[in-house]
């Protein structure tokens, strides 16, 4: 039990209910707090309340530039490919080469130049596929690409870091609704995977363990906040979750990164992908919109037993198809904050990950 601070170790405090009182989570993996406030779900709502517009998805869109064939932007034109298809973004927020420069003017203005690449990975020829209709074959062989271009480019020189990631749906910014992701590899790692390195580091060195192994463990005996596992993967809405409905994809073994993968984990990674995104597409009855990446080690070229594979479901959606939750006001200027707990959180989406008509 927990209690305080600490969600381990400490005297449990009787009186004090979690599922109804305001407290604090710590994330452990990046050092965060979020205030976990349950009474205010009673609160009345007069936010927008508008229905969600039916999405006409067709199965070809001849304006769209990762169809099969289409034009893109630079004026190239993409094969007719039948399966998956990676290609360098047109619009590369990192590009390779280039200067190495530092700027440091009294530690306050301080920048550095940053190289990378920007790629783009369609998941499908099929304009109106989401990775939650995609058929289990289908779904592998984008678990497939993602493996080989993390290989690929991990194993480039000056590549740290490779951040694999989606944006579904219009609510998270993503200006196409064709299936894809995006791969963005860089000299140096990012926030948030940085945050999480150094915490993997610190736990092992203080517990001689790793973080998320021992995580796991809390939570298989627990079982509060598993919403649904296989052979190689476990999905939970994680203690410290920010997001209504966010989920933390881990693997049940320690490895570091899809470099370990062999055949089984692509097929239960997928399949545990598969049950994810339909889950999700059934709490309201609508294509879930998400952001979900996966935090891999970095590709430094140094061992890191430290770091344990996982992906992360970031869903905007609190109460319906069209109300979102916003990160506003105290959250911007505090610290972020939710209403309905992890744990009931988790209790709807098990119902409905065991629900398997999909
Ligand atoms: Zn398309
Ligand atoms: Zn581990
Ligand atoms: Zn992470």
């Amino acid at each position: 039990m927990w209690a305080g601070d600490h969600f381990c170790g400490e005297r449990v405090v009787a009186s004090f209910e979690f599922e109804k009182q305001s407290h604090r989570r710590l994330n452990p993996l990046t050092g965060d707090w979020v205030l976990v406030s349950p009474g205010r779900t009673a609160r009345p709502w007069k936010g927008q309340t508008e229905t969600a517009a039916p999405e006409n998805v067709p199965a070809y869109d001849p304006q769209c530039y990762m169809c099969p064939g289409n034009k893109r932007a630079s004026g190239k034109h993409n094969p007719n490919y039948t399966g998956t298809f990676v290609f360098e973004n047109d619009y590369a927020a990192l590009q390779p080469g280039g200067e190495a420069h530092k700027e440091n003017v009294s530690g306050l203005l301080v920048a550095r130049a940053e190289q990378g690449n920007c790629r783009v990975v369609c998941f499908s020829p099929r304009h109106d596929l989401t990775l939650a209709k995609m058929s289990n074959a289908e779904l592998r062989a984008v678990v497939d690409v993602w493996t080989e271009q993390y290989q690929l480019l991990g194993s480039e020189n000056g590549i740290n870091s490779v951040l694999i990631f989606e944006n579904r749906g219009a609510m998270m910014g993503a200006s196409n609704p064709h299936p894809h992701g995006q791969i963005w590899a860089n000299a140096t790692l990012p926030n948030e995977p940085a945050k999480e390195q150094a915490s993997f580091a610190a736990y092992q060195r203080q517990h001689s363990s790793c973080l998320l192994c021992e995580y796991l463990k809390i939570e298989k005996e627990r079982k509060e906040r598993i919403v649904c596992e296989n052979d190689e993967f476990a999905a939970v809405v994680p203690f410290w979750a920010v997001w209504p409905f966010e989920i933390l994809v881990c693997s049940r073994r320690h490895m570091g990164s899809m470099n370990e993968f062999g055949a089984e984990d692509v097929r239960s990674l997928s399949e545990i992908l598969h049950r994810v995104t339909s889950t999700y597409d059934k709490v309201f009855g609508v294509p879930f919109p998400y952001s979900m990446g996966f935090h891999q080690s970095p590709t430094d070229g140094q061992d890191h037993p430290e770091w344990h594979f996982h992906a992360h479901f970031y869903p905007p959606l609190l109460r319906s198809a069209t109300i979102r939750k916003f990160m506003v006001g105290f959250e911007m200027l505090g610290t972020p904050q939710r209403d309905i707990t992890p744990e009931i959180a988790a209790e709807r989406l098990r119902g409905l990950a065991a629900n398997r008509e999909t």
